[in-house]
């Protein structure tokens, strides 16, 4: 039985622990699938790889409001998919190298098979040629989460796909059905419709991205409605598949009904994989969601096992798996002078149309806490560059403590809008208020930020 100083279970953000500060260290790294993870492989980046395209394509419409006339003549999909993924594979593939063969990893053996553990401290793997069990004195678990896919009837026998399989069509399909309104099911659902598709979206509560502050899931759902066939208040009794594709069933206040498509993508969400880790086994527990328990240095109970990113983390955000990679890494190699996760204002993005950014507390938050707060509301049809995009369904909103100024949330909808936020993002982190930031700084005219000042400057905080 092998042991090791230490084990990291995954590829995604913990990959990015090892540097030469390990190479005293005897290390292993264990990887069930592709080098490089969610993020990498099926996630960020090839969905944003993907939505740049799809954003050109639909600039027909907004250029047609502007006296430009524009057409989309064609969406060469195949060459878009080899475009990315001839990147993404590479980069994945170039990662695996350099932990199996490269000399700064003579330290370091990777296993590629499915772990788990089997005992305190011991982790099972299943390789291509039978199993290998492994001890260490520590290890990190950075083993991420995949997509859940609910049980309905008939769903197993159809083909459906999820984000996982969606991006490697070979074809675009007519008609796509979405079923779920998180995050994953908005940018698909502008990818499709940008390249010419049909989108069906069918959601089971009765607003798009509900987890969003209530003007903007509320104004997404108003502008996701003219675009796409949206179903809410649906749940999905039974999936059949059609000569074309899959029928799905659906009933809800209108009673029964069915949409079709050629393809059916499901996206209502995602778990940790705790449980197929089965960390369990170790001695760690779990929350009701299946993320394991850590405390702000990433250590879980067991000591000497740390845990990071979608794994422990309820944010499921690559830049909150970073950074708890990063304080992993500082506490494996300081564990005299550790330091605590921020998890303060963690902001994040969707890359819809319009894009969606967001961070800090939605009025929902601010008032379930009984919090003291003011709130301002800026349309980009109020600022010049607005002007200049015609853009009439935009804002801006942002939540104070009226007495200090301080912020507490930021939340845009609108061109731009996870670039824009990231002054508001800092100002939170460093403690800056709102009538310092409007002031203390210029702001360029007539740029897009005008869009952040003028928000600023409406807040009514106390004199
Ligand atoms: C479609 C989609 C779009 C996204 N877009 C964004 C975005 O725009 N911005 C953003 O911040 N986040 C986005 N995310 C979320 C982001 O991808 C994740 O938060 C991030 O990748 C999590 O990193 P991680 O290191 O925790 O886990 P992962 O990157 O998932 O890495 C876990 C690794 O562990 C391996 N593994 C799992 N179990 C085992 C086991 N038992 N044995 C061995 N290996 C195992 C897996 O194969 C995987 O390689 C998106 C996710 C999806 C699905």
């Amino acid at each position: 039985m092998p042991h090791y100083d230490l084990v990291i279970v995954g590829t995604g953000s913990g990959n990015s622990i090892l540097d030469a500060r390990f190479a005293d260290r005897k290390v292993a790294i264990v990887e069930k699938g592709v080098f490089g993870g969610t993020c990498l492989n099926v996630g960020c980046i090839p969905t944003k790889m993907f939505v740049h395209p799809a954003d050109l394509a639909s600039s027909p419409a907004p250029a047609g409001r502007l006296g430009v006339d524009l057409e989309l003549r064609n969406v060469r999909w195949r060459e878009i998919r080899d475009r990315i993924f001839g990147r993404i594979d590479a980069i994945a593939e170039g990662g695996r190298r350099y932990r199996i063969e490269h000399e700064d990893n003579a330290n370091v053996t990777v296993y590629e098979g499915e772990a788990r553990f089997t005992g305190y401290k011991k982790l099972t793997v299943r390789l291509a040629d039978g199993e290998e069990t492994l001890t260490a004195d520590q290890f990190v678990l950075a083993a991420g989460g995949r997509a859940t896919v609910p049980e309905i009837p008939g769903l197993a026998d159809v083909d459906y796909h999820t984000s996982d399989t969606v991006m490697r069509i070979d074809e675009l399909p007519r008609r796509v059905v979405i079923l779920g309104s998180g995050f994953v099911s908005a940018e698909f659902a502008h990818v499709f419709a940008s390249f010419g598709v049909d989108v069906t979206v069918v959601a089971r509560s009765g607003a798009l991205l509900r987890r969003e502050d209530e003007d903007i899931s509320r104004r997404f759902t108003e502008l996701a409605s003219r675009r796409f066939d949206v179903r809410l208040n649906r749940r999905a009794v039974k999936a059949r598949r059609t000569p074309e594709g899959v029928a799905l069933d659906l009933e809800g206040p209108g009673g029964a009904e069915t949409v079709e498509g050629d393809l059916l993508l499901v996206a209502t969400g995602r778990r940790p994989n705790s449980d197929l880790l089965d960390v369990a086994a170790t001695g760690i527990s779990t929350l009701p969601s299946g993320h394991v328990v850590v405390d702000e240095y990433q250590r879980t109970e067991v000591d000497g096992i740390y845990a990071l990113g979608d794994l422990s983390s309820p944010y499921e955000l690559k830049h909150v798996a970073n950074h708890e990679a990063r304080v992993v890494q500082h506490n494996l190699l300081h564990p005299d002078d550790p330091v605590a996760s921020d998890h303060r204002f963690v902001p994040h993005a969707v890359f819809t149309s319009p894009q969606i950014a967001s961070v800090g507390l939605t009025e929902r938050d601010a008032a379930a806490r009984g919090l003291r707060y003011v709130t301002a509301t800026q349309e980009y049809a109020g600022i010049a560059y607005g002007w200049a995009m015609e853009d009439e369904t935009g804002f801006a909103k942002l939540l104070a403590d009226p007495s200090t100024g301080q912020l507490l949330g930021a939340h845009i909808i609108g061109a731009q809008a996870p670039t824009l936020i990231q002054p508001l993002i800092q100002a939170m982190s460093f403690g800056l208020d709102a009538a310092s930031m409007a002031r203390g700084q210029y702001w360029i005219h007539p740029a897009m930020p005008e869009l952040v000042e003028n928000a600023l400057l409406a807040l009514p905080l106390d004199d």
